[in-house]
C-alpha cells in the first residue's frame, strides 16, 4: 500500500504529521489530487484550541484551503483531465435539504467539508468530488491558488454588501481575512477604508495593504477618528472578526442608510442592541457564509490582486505546527504549507 505523509487531528489540540495510505477513487465522479500548496485559516486555529472553539472529528486530515494538480480521473469527472490545475469548493452540499433545493447550496443545512468534517488538503494527495473543482486559469500563483477558498468567502460577502467606490467603509479586523479584505476592496476601486487592528504588527499590515485610516482598537474612538478625517460616520461596516461587542458598536456608529456585513462568526458571541435603531436609521444587516469561488478566479486572474503579498511564512508541510504557532501568536499573517 502506497502512503503519504498529511496532517491527521489526534484530538485535544494536537495536530500529528503521520503517514498514512494514499486515498484512493472509490466513485467514478472523483478525482485523485496531488496537493502543491495549502493554506492555514484561522478556523483550523479553532478546531485546535482546547476545548475546541469549532468541533472536529479526530483521525481527519485537516486543511480545506489548498490548491493542486489532478494525478487520476474517475470515468465521469464532469470534464476535468489529468494534468488540470485545480482548486476546491471544500463545502460538499448535502443537495436534499431545503436550501440545496431552493437554489442555496452555499448554506446548506448539513453541507460535508473537506478538512472539517472528513480528510482535507495537509497531505500529499486527496480525493476530491469533481462537482467542488475550479480549474485554475493560467498565471495564478501556486501561494496564491491556495488562498482562492477564504477569497471565495470574501467575494460571497462582497457580493451581498455591494460596495460603491465612493463609499466609506469601516472594517473590523486586521488578521488573515481582513487584510484580504483590504486588498479586495482596494482592488474594486473603494478608497475610503478604515480598518480597525489590533496589535502593532497588524495596525502596520492594515496600513501597508492600502487601509486609508488604521484605528487600534485597544485605544478605541472609532467614531471620532473617522468624524475627523472623513467628516462623516461609515456608509457600510464589515465585522470580519465576529466578537459579540463589535455589531452593537456598527449599529451606533453606521451612517443611515448603512449597510452592515457580518462575516467573522463565533458561534457563542452574543450582543446586546437596540432594535429602533434599525428602523431610524433604516440599516440593513446581511451575513455571509457562502463562497463564490468563479468571483474570486476571476478577480485573480485579471491580475487585480496580488495575494501572495499577503504570505508572510513559508514552510514544508512537516513544520505545519510552526505555522500554527506562528499565526496564533500573531506572528504570521498567511501560511502556505507545502506537502
Ligand atoms: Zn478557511
Ligand atoms: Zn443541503
Amino acid at each position: 500500500m502506497k502512503t503519504m505523509r498529511a496532517a491527521v487531528f489526534k484530538g485535544n489540540g494536537i495536530l500529528s504529521v503521520e503517514d498514512i495510505p494514499v486515498p484512493v477513487i472509490k466513485y467514478p465522479t472523483q478525482v485523485l489530487v496531488k496537493i502543491k500548496a495549502a493554506s492555514i485559516c484561522g478556523s483550523d486555529l479553532h478546531g485546535l484550541m482546547v476545548p475546541p472553539a469549532q468541533y472536529l472529528p479526530v483521525g481527519i486530515v485537516m486543511g480545506h484551503e489548498f490548491f493542486g494538480e489532478i494525478i487520476e480521473c474517475g470515468e465521469n469527472a464532469g470534464g476535468f483531465v489529468t494534468g488540470d490545475l485545480v482548486v476546491v469548493n471544500p463545502a460538499i452540499p448535502c443537495g436534499t435539504c431545503f436550501a440545496c433545493t431552493h437554489g442555496h447550496k452555499g448554506i446548506c443545512d448539513h453541507n460535508t467539508h473537506y478538512g472539517q468534517t472528513c480528510d482535507g488538503g495537509f497531505a500529499e494527495y486527496l480525493v476530491v468530488e469533481s462537482s467542488q473543482l475550479y480549474k485554475v486559469p493560467d498565471g495564478i500563483t501556486a501561494d496564491a491558488a491556495a488562498q482562492t477558498e477564504p477569497l471565495a468567502c470574501i467575494m460571497g460577502g462582497i457580493t451581498k454588501l455591494q460596495p460603491k467606490p465612493d463609499e466609506h467603509i469601516l472594517l473590523y479586523g486586521a488578521g488573515p481575512i481582513g487584510l484580504m479584505y483590504i486588498k479586495v476592496l482596494a482592488a474594486l476601486g473603494i478608497r475610503h477604508i478604515a480598518v480597525c487592528a489590533k496589535g502593532e504588527r497588524r495596525i502596520q499590515e492594515a496600513r501597508h495593504f492600502g487601509a486609508e485610516i488604521v484605528i487600534d482598537s485597544q485605544k478605541g474612538g472609532i467614531l471620532e477618528i473617522l468624524m475627523k478625517r472623513w467628516g462623516q460616520k461609515p456608509d457600510a461596516v464589515i465585522d470580519a472578526v465576529g466578537a459579540g461587542t463589535i455589531f452593537p458598536e456598527a449599529v451606533e456608529m453606521i451612517n443611515s442608510g448603512g449597510r452592515i456585513l457580518l462575516f467573522g462568526f463565533n458561534k457563542s458571541a452574543r450582543s446586546k442592541i437596540a432594535p429602533a435603531d434599525f428602523c431610524v436609521k433604516e440599516i440593513q444587516v446581511v451575513g455571509s457564509r457562502s463562497k463564490d469561488f468563479p468571483a474570486a478566479l476571476s478577480l485573480l486572474s485579471e491580475g487585480r490582486l496580488d495575494l501572495d503579498e499577503l504570505v508572510s511564512h513559508r514552510l514544508p508541510l512537516s513544520e505545519i505546527n510552526e505555522g500554527i504557532a506562528l499565526m496564533r501568536s500573531r506572528e504570521a499573517s498567511r501560511v502556505i504549507v507545502y506537502p
